[in-house]
């Protein structure tokens, strides 16, 4: 088999936004002069690769993370590196962009648009051999896949707490919420931010999981009081506090908390997770499979991670988590957006794609007999889409 041809298309999102209450702490919010601390976390539009082969199978991946990026990248680095090579190969495939792409990669939007292909030839692996990715990758770890309602973006205390109760009305068994005051605001707005895991955990009483997203927003000293302060509402854990290159601030704050850390959303490959774990920062990894380097470098982190007793908790949801969370032990559950109108980018891939598992009491399941990665795109309804080749 042969691969013939590599496509990158935008999905640029045309439609209606969601801001108003919106909220959320991010790497710019707590420095001086910003108007809209938000604006370049928010991601709306997303890159879709096709991989067609010369036995009639087409591939499909994604990358989420600076798509516009990411396309270039594709067109005019990668896709010549695939063309005529056998699309089964994943692992010399992965070596090769990773290695061919080096000297301006190694992070960020160099690996998302490696990923993107290389959960296309996954996709194509998995056609080809009629089996879904996940018994590729050693098959089924779990019955189901549990997994925790990833929203709650609002700090409208009445809106926080009826959404909260929502959520358990629907059957997760966790929850996240954000963080809705910056640390410019100081110690008013760390109560503040208290108070509102306070009020989901009095909303959702003592059995379900809350977890707390800080987004990179917050510095290592307001961190260590934050935790400190955070301690009796038994979080299952506390995300991203610091920006992803303080690792050495993490294993810091990991040894004064019992609150467990988690991190790696914006880490990549298995050599920044080698690091995280030389560290001993984080408790929980939260890679985007989407991002870290795909299937191929996914899987071996999470090999890793179970060697040291580290959580695998992927970032995003999605089909291209879900069969990495189902065929590791390492993963206990996965992270869940729903379909609601787009708010902050994440929602975008149920407008693009059809395939994706809807929870059903907070529980996903995968089909045993659905080859490859399990999407395909959307024919109609894309009426909000500008789609550029
Ligand atoms: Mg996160």
């Amino acid at each position: 088999m042969k691969i013939t041809k590599v496509r990158a298309k935008l999905y640029q999102w045309k439609g209606p936004i969601k801001t108003t209450d919106t909220i959320f702490a991010t790497p710019l919010s707590l420095l001086p002069f910003q108007d809209d601390s938000q604006a370049p976390f928010r991601f709306f539009s997303w890159l879709v690769v096709e991989i067609e082969t010369d036995a009639g199978h087409t591939g499909i991946g994604n990358a989420g993370l600076c798509p516009d990026l990411c396309k270039k990248i594709v067109d005019g680095k990668l896709a010549s590196l695939l063309i005529n090579e056998n699309p089964l190969n994943t692992e010399y495939l992965y070596e090769k962009m990773y290695r061919s792409s080096i000297a301006y990669g190694r992070k960020g939007a160099v690996l998302a648009a490696i990923s993107a292909l290389d959960i296309a030839l996954w996709d194509i692996k998995g056609k080809a051999m009629d089996q879904p990715v996940f018994m590729l990758m050693g098959g089924r770890t779990k019955s189901h896949i549990e997994t925790y309602y990833s929203r709650l973006y609002t700090r409208n205390l009445d809106s926080l707490q009826a959404e909260a109760a929502q959520y358990k009305e629907q059957g997760f068994s966790g929850m996240k919420l954000r963080c809705g005051y910056p640390l410019t605001e100081g110690m008013a707005g760390m109560k503040k931010n208290i108070e509102m895991v306070k009020l989901v955990r009095e909303t959702v009483g003592d059995d379900i999981n809350i977890m707390l997203e800080a987004y990179m927003g917050f510095n290592f000293a307001y961190a260590k009081e934050f935790l400190r302060r955070l301690e009796p509402y038994n979080l299952r854990w506390a995300e991203e506090l610091l920006l992803p290159d303080e690792i050495h601030n993490f294993a810091k704050l990991k040894k004064t908390t019992a609150i467990p850390l988690s991190g790696g959303e914006h880490e990549y490959t298995r050599y920044g997770f080698h690091d995280l774990l030389q560290a001993e920062a984080l408790d929980i990894f939260q890679f985007d499979t989407n991002r870290v380097g795909g299937f191929t470098e996914a899987q071996k982190i999470c090999n890793m991670a179970l060697v040291h007793g580290v959580e695998v908790i992927p970032h995003g949801g999605q089909m291209h988590n879900l069969h990495v969370v189902m065929s590791s032990f390492a993963s206990p559950m996965a992270e869940y957006f729903p379909i609601t109108e787009i708010e902050v980018g994440n929602e975008m891939f149920w407008y693009i794609f059809d395939g994706e598992a809807v929870a059903e009491n907070g529980k996903l399941q995968l089909d045993d007999k659905k080859p490859g990665v399990g999407l395909t795109l959307k024919t109609k309804d894309l009426e909000h889409f500008t789609i550029i080749e």
